[in-house]
């Protein structure tokens, strides 16, 4: 499990088991659901339709055995299901402001009971920007849920009429990889819950999501020009597990996220102009845009205006040099921020 994640779990679980420090646990709580959901939205707002239904580990045991869109559709049907039907006894999420209709799933329930393709297929039918929505709906709604709790509420336990309730919503297949959830949620209480699903569930799935799309990054760039059209490597790139690189559509560079059409500007005014890169534009010297608009990042610049005179192939080579060199992430680390500067080392290192 991520150790930051996994710590932050095991902090807001002993922080939220004493009175004094109840509500210090469930701010804990909220942190880590706050950034987990910004990991999920950054997935679903960067990468392709496609990605969404792919299942690069068809068959592996584990929940990256399933596709990005499920994983999604499952950890907040069941936390929508919980923090409703069973703890609040109020009316779900999915059935409030019409999304089931905008989320486009054809079932109500969990998911648990869909086998193989059939999660591929169910995936495919999502509207995958309105399932994220969905999702910090429900994570709103239950943050709601979670803030008026008391102290004392934590060892509330459900009965055989929160089962019978939970049955009749249909939430829940009647599928025995489903309906087994039912005892399971019932035979906790509100604390219990916090921990599955409210928590831990959230980790297992996001992680096994990241497995995922990374799969899906690595197989992407396969083949791809590992030379982004700014100048940097994705070759060398510290994201690149994160990133397919932006000559692939899973691109997740930075810029590309900040961009509001997920296209960093670099690569589109590239591609508008037909270039293969800043390197064979004559106004790169002055250029802000993109990764040219940062002061202290002009090691990029930098290493675009050396392929310029030596080209990619060369640009390749002396980052595997300085790489094996310098232990760095970032290229301006070694480069450093004035342009002449970063052009003579990438020059010495020929
Ligand atoms: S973050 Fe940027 S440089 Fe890194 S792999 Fe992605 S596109 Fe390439
Ligand atoms: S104007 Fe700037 S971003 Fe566009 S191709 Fe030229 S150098 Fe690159």
């Amino acid at each position: 499990m991520n150790k930051e994640w996994a710590e932050k779990n095991k902090r807001m679980q002993s922080l939220i088991g004493k009175e004094a420090s109840f509500r210090e646990g469930l701010d804990v709580l909220f942190e880590l659901r706050d950034e987990l959901i910004g990991l999920v939205s950054s997935i679903v707002y960067t990468f392709p339709a496609e990605a969404f239904y792919q299942m690069p580990f068809p068959g592996a045991e584990g929940y990256h055995s399933k596709t990005l869109a499920y994983s999604m559709w499952h950890i907040f049907r069941i936390e929508d299901i919980v923090a409703h039907t069973l703890i609040a006894q109020d009316e779900q999420v999915l059935f409030t402001d019409g999304w089931l209709e905008k989320t486009k799933s054809p079932i109500i329930t969990t998911g648990n009971e869909l086998k193989g393709t059939e999660i591929a297929s169910f995936s495919e039918r999502l509207d995958v920007k309105a399932v994220c929505e969905y999702c910090r709906a429900v994570m709103n709604s239950t943050n709601e849920l979670l803030r008026k709790l008391e102290y004392r509420d934590l060892k509330r336990k459900f009965t055989d009429e929160d089962r019978e309730r939970l049955i009749g919503s249909h939430c829940v297949s009647t599928d025995e990889d489903a309906f087994w959830l039912i005892d399971y949620w019932c035979g906790k209480d509100i604390r219990g819950l916090i921990q599955m699903p409210f928590s831990r569930h959230w980790i297992m799935h996001i992680e096994a999501m990241c497995r995922i799309k990374n799969k899906l990054c690595r197989k992407a760039r396969k083949g791809a020009d590992p030379i982004a059209y700014c100048g940097l490597s994705c070759a060398h790139c510290f994201l690149k597990e994160w990133c397919g690189g932006c000559r692939t559509a899973y691109n997740a560079c930075s810029d590309a996220k900040n961009a509001p059409d997920g296209i960093c500007p670099n690569t589109a005014c590239c591609r508008e102009k037909g270039m293969d890169g800043c390197w064979e534009c004559e106004d790169m010297t002055g250029c802000r845009k993109g990764f040219y608009a940062y002061d202290d990042i002009n090691a990029i610049k930098a290493m675009a205006l050396f392929v310029r005179k030596y080209g990619k192939k060369e640009l390749a080579a002396v980052l595997d040099r300085l790489h094996q060199q310098y232990h760095f992430e970032k290229i301006q680390e070694v480069l450093g921020e004035d342009l002449e500067q970063g052009l003579a080392i990438l020059e010495q290192n020929r």
